[in-house]
């Protein structure tokens, strides 16, 4: 990828790039739906990301390429204005840079930049956080400004929110910034604390990624974000992470039947989070996996936000040699399941699982396999 990085600036700038950074994708590993409710959650940063390369110029100029649209954007150094079209995807980068004042930072005046990546769009592997975080490397390092990963965390959070306009919690930026080879994040997003949690060895990750998306997927997800909300204020707190399951029991019956389940499965996955973090803590992978697939039963029976086609993915996965378990990442209604297999499990099986889904639906979901990978960095 650095080759390729350095390639293509030259042919596309016609000279040498000053600061070349980098920044993962990210799975959602466990915490459905945790993190709006100021719970814990886990990701992996993965071994596929985002590259940019940037050279400072003189004249003012900002110019901006991506192996994504192929085509040169050019703007005007100043506050950053909102771009559509083919050049939206140029509001991840600006919205870094309108972000930067915010935390006492300075943005470049005028560059040529360039990202390329290796990372699927749209896959749930959070794409937009590792441009976010490997813009924001760069921008600070041409600069000569360093910060705490906290912070860097935090610029990345801000565009995404303020920038582009989506309310995304902490999880994605936080692990694309914090993760580490061979470890799981772990966030407490009330804070936010971040920790890494060595995984053992022999651990690897599969997506299969299915395509499919709810046509009402904003409205599904605004309702159980309403849900979580109003479970917590009749409980008296200002977050469900606030309470436990016995609290939510205690309060079955004064509930709505939708909302106590919303709220029984937010509290119930907070408790496997914590408990994840302790079998990862033993070694004890086994365990892991079946806390895996709870959080997938529980997004599927009681937060519902699962589909068909998720949960026969779920289905086959639990039932083949090798997998320690499977759950759908991310935020439902679709999208893609993850499995945590040992490395008895290979192409071969990963393709048989395919091939089933295929059968039953019609056309065969991606299949990547993936390692952990470091967090974002300069190169
Ligand atoms: P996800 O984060 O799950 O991959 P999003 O919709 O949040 O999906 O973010 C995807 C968007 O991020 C793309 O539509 C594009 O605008 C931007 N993006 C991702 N990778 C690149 C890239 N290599 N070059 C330019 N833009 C990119
Ligand atoms: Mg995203």
């Amino acid at each position: 990828m650095r080759q390729k990085l350095l390639a293509l600036f030259q042919q596309t700038y016609g000279c040498a790039p000053d600061t070349l950074a980098r920044a993962p994708g990210r799975i959602e590993f466990i915490g459905n739906h945790t993190d709006y409710n100021g719970g814990t959650v886990m990701g992996a940063s993965i071994d596929r990301g985002v590259w940019v390369a940037l050279a400072l110029r003189t004249d003012g100029q900002r110019r901006f390429f991506s192996d994504f649209t192929s085509a040169l954007v050019t703007l005007p150094a100043g506050a950053p204005m909102k771009q559509s079209g083919a050049a939206s995807w140029v509001n991840y980068p600006l919205g870094v840079l309108a972000a930067l004042p915010a935390f006492g930072l300075r943005a470049p005046e005028g560059f040529d930049y360039l990202a390329i990546s290796d990372l699927p769009v749209g896959a749930g592997l959070s794409s937009s956080a590792a441009i976010e975080l490997a813009s924001a490397l760069a921008f600070l390092a041409a600069t000569g400004q360093t910060v705490e990963r906290r912070t860097l965390v935090q610029v990345g959070k801000h565009a995404e929110n303020n920038f582009v306009g989506v309310p995304c919690g902490i999880l994605d930026q936080g692990v694309s910034g914090f993760g580490e080879r061979d470890h799981v994040v772990f966030i407490d997003c009330r804070g936010p604390r971040f920790e890494t949690v060595p995984l053992p060895a022999d651990a690897h990750f599969w997506i299969f990624n299915t395509h499919t998306k709810h046509a009402l997927v904003d409205g599904l997800f605004a309702a159980r974000h309403r849900a979580c909300m109003e479970a917590a204020k009749a409980l008296g707190v200002p977050l469900l992470a606030d309470v436990g399951p016995a609290q939510v029991e205690a309060a079955r019956d004064r509930l709505p039947r939708e909302t106590y389940l919303r709220a029984k499965h937010v509290v119930e996955e907070i408790v496997r989070v914590d408990r994840t973090v302790l079998a990862l803590r033993r070694g004890d992978l086994a365990e892991v996996g079946r806390l895996l697939t709870a959080s997938h039963r529980s997004s599927q029976h009681i937060l519902e936000n699962s589909t068909p086609e998720l949960d026969f993915l779920v289905d086959r996965l639990e039932a083949t040699p090798g997998v320690y378990g499977a759950r759908l990442t991310g935020g439902g209604f679709g999208g893609a399941v993850m499995a945590l297999t040992n490395s008895q499990f290979g192409s071969a099986t990963a393709q048989t699982v395919a091939a089933a889904y295929a059968q039953q639906f019609g056309s065969a979901p991606d299949v990547l396999h993936m390692q952990t990978g470091p967090g974002a960095e300069l190169l």
